[in-house]
């Protein structure tokens, strides 16, 4: 087999990877940049002109991250292998922001389902990433085997999962290891639930609404929040996308818009949204415990709600910024960029940093790749390729070039 790295081999995201036998290929993921999710007109992965070079037999997606699959806009006729939960999250991103991908020609696979794709055997396995259904992938054509670690981490809900992974795996020849956080110390180390106490914390001492923010397809840290919430004795306010995320999951451990104290507060937006392109039959589920902004001002501390920038006017016009409190529940370089600190500003908003990275530290990793004992590991998905040196057997590859295995 060949390994081509076209994009990730030198920066975080963007992941693209070719992997091919003769003139058969499969590719695992085909993202764009988490530099480049922002601009409006990135460069994506050319299948079109690929298709040229080589027989195109499928592309894997690991996880419905979008620098993983932002570079899958415009491709047809190939065939895309995701787990469900992941294309029906895909589903809604398309629903609600449109910017997802074709979804026309995917199928879909279980945890450790074979999948025989030419010359090529692929077998996913569910593993703990800060997203919902995220997937690593062994590959082998009989002869030789690959590890794709996609993004993955060892303190998330599904931990133990990740960490007794390597007792199911057979025998690996290359690992390919992301390293987004392989320059960084661990020197605090917390698991997702550690977040709870600090969360609840914060929380109790606000007098007003009091905001939290992550993403809504970031389900361990959604499953941390509302833990978080109940224990300060508040009830849940969010949008719409996030309750159809959750719908569209269809895990019943799981909180969603028919629970109790999970509420629909629907904001500007997505009202117009909703009215637009007449989706009142999505409302209906949610219609029982709707919150309307006349409850939430007359009792602002009886409610947490997971903030989204859209629902910035709702709250100035209802002067629900007052007395409220922010957790900011992402990456650092987001909150640094976010528009909320233009409110935090003005309205003088106490806030803290409550997060763990989905991704792996390096101690982490470290433990995972003795486990393992690969014969060579190529770093993908980091700025820093170089600090793998300190790993045996590394092979440093730059986007677009070739290894035999
Ligand atoms: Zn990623
Ligand atoms: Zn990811």
């Amino acid at each position: 087999m060949e390994i081509k790295i076209l994009k990730g081999a030198e920066e975080i995201g963007g992941n693209c990877i070719q992997i091919s036998l003769g003139d058969q290929s499969i590719f695992l993921d085909a993202g764009i940049p988490l530099s480049e999710i922002e601009n409006s007109n990135p460069e994506l992965i050319d299948f079109e002109s690929i298709k040229k070079d080589t027989n195109i037999l499928a592309i894997f997606l690991s996880h419905a991250h979008a620098d993983h699959y932002g570079s899958l806009k415009n491709v047809s006729n190939i065939p895309i292998y995701m787990g469900e939960p992941s294309l029906n999250i895909l589903k809604t991103v398309q629903l609600f922001y449109d910017k997802g991908i074709n979804l026309e020609n995917v199928k879909t696979f279980k945890d450790k389902e074979e999948i025989k794709c030419g010359p090529f055997t692929v077998i996913p396995y569910l593993i703990d990433h800060s997203v919902y259904d995220a997937h690593a992938f062994y590959i082998t054509d009989g002869n030789k085997s690959i590890f794709y670690t996609a993004d993955i981490r060892f303190t998330g809900r599904k931990r133990y999962m990740t960490k007794n992974l390597y007792k199911e795996l057979p025998k690996i020849d290359v690992l390919l290891a992301e390293g987004t956080n392989i320059a960084s110390s661990d020197d605090k180390r917390m698991n997702e639930e550690d977040l709870i106490p600090e969360m609840v914390d914060f929380i109790k001492g606000t007098e007003g609404l009091s905001l939290i923010a992550f993403s809504s397809i970031n389900i361990d840290r959604l499953v941390t929040a509302y833990k978080a919430a109940l224990k300060a004795g508040r009830e849940i306010l969010t949008d719409l996308y996030t309750l159809e995320i959750l719908r569209n999951i269809n895990n019943e451990n799981i909180p969603n818009g028919t629970w109790d104290k999970v509420h629909l507060f629907l904001n500007y937006s997505q009202k117009s949204k909703v009215k637009k392109d007449k989706l009142f039959d999505i409302l209906e589920p949610y219609r029982k415990h709707r919150i309307y902004h006349d409850d939430v001002k007359g009792n602002p501390q009886k409610y947490v709600l997971f903030y989204k920038g859209s629902y910035q006017s709702i709250l100035e016009e209802n002067h629900l910024f007052d007395k409220s409190s922010l957790i900011y529940s992402m990456w650092r370089g987001y909150f640094e960029k976010d528009k909320i600190q233009k409110s935090i500003k003005t309205y003088n908003i106490p806030y803290k940093f409550i997060h763990i990275s989905g991704h792996t530290s390096k101690k982490d990793l470290e433990e995972f790749i003795n486990h393992i004992n690969p014969e060579v590991i190529i770093p993908v998905h980091t700025a820093n390729p170089e600090e793998f040196e300190s790993f045996e057997k590394v092979k440093i590859l730059k986007n677009g070039e070739v290894m035999e295995v």
